[in-house]
């Protein structure tokens, strides 16, 4: 098939893409929750003309064939909102109090949307399969790609290769990110107790101060990454709530905390798993308290397949421009489930750039984050590009 342009799908979709992207914005639903977002993905898709089943409760397996059998080609939609509370002042905001699409899911959805209308309309010009897999629960762990997995929606027919692209805010439209190997980190969580005992503020020596544990053990923490592991190995700590204590002058006998551990390469992960247990003794029998420690794995690290991707990005810069396409230097530390599609079939996840030059753009999960309109169309043209060039690509399906 040959490459539609971006012109052409502002004439022929803008109208859509627009309209779709409000609707799925103004009525987000939490991970797990996906119902009338299915259900609104399931009438689309009867309306195309494009079979469909239920997967993971509220997800959708799209599956579309061309004119003749050939490689089967999966693209990654994710569906799901967050609970936060919308705050960009735009006319088309959640009509839903407290969840909001601030990763930008409503935009994938619109996408793969607009993608399959194509596909459908020119079903004779290309060969082979496409699966459009409408994720629910990517935003709250273990996710919604593993049960889809589960259920197969990697087999009949056999998934060749997979994409998947994501909104970046921090990219202009027109503008797509990319790396072979290492993508994505791992994304894993701690939860911490510090027990200490209890007692009058003013008689510190009678009870435990676990407040005065815990601020020990927060700053001894950084001592982890910047002096135990490899300067060349990426690794965070980041602590997202610490709670303790009831009042000023009683001694605080339990502080609770929770944060976030990201990495790249399995031995740096498990050296902070194990570092951070390490500390949390020392410092807890300094005090003559305990604690309590879970360390929960989550999603792994997302590889891009070097050949694939390297091919991606040849393709796209050589038809879209040489401006199209950055190579990143470095992972992100950032997540998500796609990587488990990406541990069984050869994958590429890549930065879709839905930035604004107009106004301020606004990191993922923040109450501000926007979708820049303008970039829907590049989304649907260059992950139809990616998808029919894989479709065609003779490195696909060797292995
Ligand atoms: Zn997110
Ligand atoms: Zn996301």
């Amino acid at each position: 098939m040959e490459t539609i342009s971006v012109q052409w799908i502002e004439e022929r979709l803008d109208g859509y893409l627009r309209d779709t992207y409000k609707h799925l914005h103004m009525n987000p639903e939490l991970s797990k929750e996906e119902t009338n977002t299915q259900g609104f993905i399931q009438q689309e898709l009867d309306r195309i003309g494009i079979t469909h089943r239920a997967m993971a409760k509220t997800g959708v397996c799209a599956e579309i064939s061309g004119a003749n059998p050939g490689k089967t080609i999966l693209m990654r939609c994710d569906i799901d909102a967050l609970p936060i509370e919308e705050d960009t002042g735009l006319d088309y905001s959640s009509t839903t109090k407290g969840v909001m699409h601030a990763c930008g899911h409503d935009a994938h959805t619109t996408i793969g949307l607009a993608i399959l209308t194509i596909l459908k309309e020119r079903k004779n010009e290309w060969n082979g399969t496409v699966k459009i897999m409408f994720q629910p629960t990517e935003e709250a762990q273990p996710g919604g790609a593993k049960p889809m997995i589960e259920e197969g929606i990697l087999e009949n027919p056999k998934v060749d290769a997979a994409i998947c692209l994501h909104t970046n805010p921090f990219l202009a439209p027109g503008v797509f990110e990319m790396k072979p190997g290492y993508m994505l980190a791992n994304t894993d969580r701690v939860y911490i107790t510090l027990i200490g005992k209890g007692g009058h503020a003013a008689a510190p020596q009678q009870g435990i101060d676990a407040i005065a544990m815990a601020g020990q053990f927060v700053t001894g923490v950084q001592n982890i990454v910047s002096r135990q592991t490899s300067p060349l190995d990426n690794g965070v700590i980041t602590f997202g709530t610490i709670k303790g204590g009831t009042t000023s002058n009683v001694l605080c006998g339990r502080v609770e905390i929770s944060g976030t551990v990201r990495t790249i390469k399995t031995e740096t992960q498990d050296k902070i798993a194990s570092q951070l247990e390490v500390l949390l003794r020392s410092i807890t029998d300094f005090w003559g308290g305990s604690y309590e420690y879970t360390f929960s794995k989550g999603y792994p690290a997302s590889w891009n397949h070097p050949e694939l991707t390297d091919v991606l990005t040849k393709s796209v810069t050589s038809t879209f421009g040489d401006q199209s396409v950055v190579v990143n230097e470095h992972p992100y530390m950032s997540g998500d489930d796609f990587s488990i599609v990406a541990s069984k079939v050869p994958s590429v996840f890549m930065y879709w750039g839905t930035g604004s030059s107009e106004k301020e753009n606004f990191p993922w999960h923040n109450a501000h984050y926007h979708v820049n309109l303008d970039a829907l169309k590049y989304g649907v043209a260059t992950g139809l590009h990616c998808i029919t060039e894989l479709l065609e690509c003779e490195k696909v399906g060797q292995a």
